[in-house]
Order: C-alpha cells, then structure tokens, then sequence
C-alpha cells in the first residue's frame, strides 16, 4: 500500500510534492471517518483514501 511506504520516506510533511503541479485539491471521501474532505492529490480509484487527521493519525503508527 503507497501510504505505507510513503512513511518511511518522509517522515515530515515532504509527502506531496510528488509533482510540482500547484496544489488542486480533490473532494474525497475519507476511508477513516467518511468525512468528506479535500487532498491535494488525485484519489486513485480503488485506494482507500484519508483527510488530514486520519492521514496524520497513521503515520504515527
Ligand atoms: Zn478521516
């Protein structure tokens, strides 16, 4: 699973910078809480997807 890996490799806020587009946000709904909310990514169909919280909760893990 990306997110997974992802957090070895930045263990700071260097997650997203994957491409240098400016940031455009996504509505998706968070796998976690079902919260709609927005990610500064394209969601991939099929990968669970998280808002800020949960995504800053599972890295702590
Ligand atoms: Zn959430």
């Amino acid at each position: 699973m990306q997110f997974e890996r992802r957090r070895f490799d930045n263990r700071r806020d260097r997650g997203f910078n994957f491409n240098r587009a400016p940031r455009e946000m996504h509505k998706v709904i968070c796998s976690e809480c079902e919260q709609e909310c927005e990610v500064p990514f394209k969601p991939t169909e099929g990968r669970p997807v998280f808002c800020r919280e949960c995504f800053a909760k599972k890295r702590r893990f």
